[in-house]
């Protein structure tokens, strides 16, 4: 099915559901009912550091937000562009998550955001209050056929990757869920959709001897929890912290700073004059920065930071 596209600057409807994230800082997910036009609008409390809503369609149909309007009214997605980036499409074949903010926009102060879903068979939205914690601590789970690494190897491995993203490694654990050590970068979804699914955030990390077509991925954005397409990010066993952290950016909503389809949504990247990009890219603005695609430096800015602590990856 092709996304609906409406003009629906002015449309006020469909259910109007509350968003009530505990104080504590954990995620809360609430499932929703979208309305016959696939729409309903989220009722944001002030003092909710992100949300993030997930869509799920029938499979292999395109799923996600394609409308997005913030409590004063600014378009954020209309169906056809994302956030203001003409290339990037909103969605994903089969489910997709979007999380917000993903740029600098305030979601603290509260108010009610519109926002649609054609074809969305289950929606649920997942939100966190801001909290002052010591420590952002992510649960990680990695899933491999037979283990690649010792337990102590893959902890400095991760905690090498939270900390250059500046988050705190919490539980870890190997399982042997995946019955495959070598994937295609196209085959990724089908294994994140077997992990069985928790309601406590927690980072799933698929681990291969061989990605084909890249040491790593993961969708922008993933969904802390299994049972999905989007919940997991990829990597190969024996590749650099710096890579994971990389995934992990995307995990959370960081697009690459500039790649083929077009800039991420952060005044504090630059973009790059497609001249330069094609024929010199090493000299586009922000080469040092974790989320360039073949970056090999770990620099954030401090709008990549905050769409990182705004994320539902972590608890406190
Ligand atoms: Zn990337």
């Amino acid at each position: 099915m092709a996304f609906l596209t409406t003009a629906c600057a002015d449309y006020d409807g469909g259910p109007l559901y509350r968003l009530e994230p505990p104080s504590d800082g954990w995620p809360a997910v609430v499932e929703l009912e979208p309305d016959e036009l696939y729409r309903f609008r989220l009722e944001v409390p002030p003092g909710t550091r992100g949300f993030s809503i997930y869509t799920e369609g029938p499979p292999g149909e395109p799923s996600g937000v394609s409308e997005l309007f913030a409590p004063d009214g600014r378009m954020l997605i209309d169906g056809t562009f994302l956030l203001g980036d003409g290339a990037r499409g909103p969605g994903r074949t089969g489910a997709a998550a979007l999380s917000m903010p993903n740029h600098d926009i305030d979601v603290s102060e509260g108010g009610i955001w519109r926002v649609g879903a054609p074809g969305a068979e289950h929606v649920e939205v997942w939100s966190a209050a801001e909290v002052d914690a010591p420590a952002r601590l992510v649960d990680v789970v990695a899933h491999m056929k037979e283990p690649f690494l010792e337990d102590d190897e893959l902890e400095t491995l991760v905690e090498e990757a939270l900390g250059i993203v500046g988050l705190t490694l919490g539980r870890l654990e190997q399982r042997r869920t995946l019955d495959r050590v070598s994937i295609d970068i196209d085959d990724i979804d089908e294994d994140a959709a077997l992990i069985p699914r928790e309601d406590e955030p927690v980072l799933n990390v698929l681990l291969y001897e061989e990605i084909i077509g890249g040491a790593g991925a993961s969708p922008v954005a993933g969904l802390p929890r299994g049972g999905s397409p989007v919940s997991a990010l990829a990597m190969e066993y024996d590749a650099t912290p710096h890579v994971l952290a990389h995934e992990i950016g995307h995990f959370v909503g960081l697009f690459h700073t500039i790649d083929v389809d077009g800039t991420d949504l952060l005044v504090s990247t630059p973009p790059c004059e497609p001249a330069v990009f094609e024929e010199t890219p090493e000299q586009c603005p922000g080469v040092s920065n974790l989320m360039r695609r073949s970056a090999a430096e770990d620099r954030l800015t401090n709008e990549q930071r905050f769409v990182i602590e705004s994320s539902m990856l972590w608890h406190p």
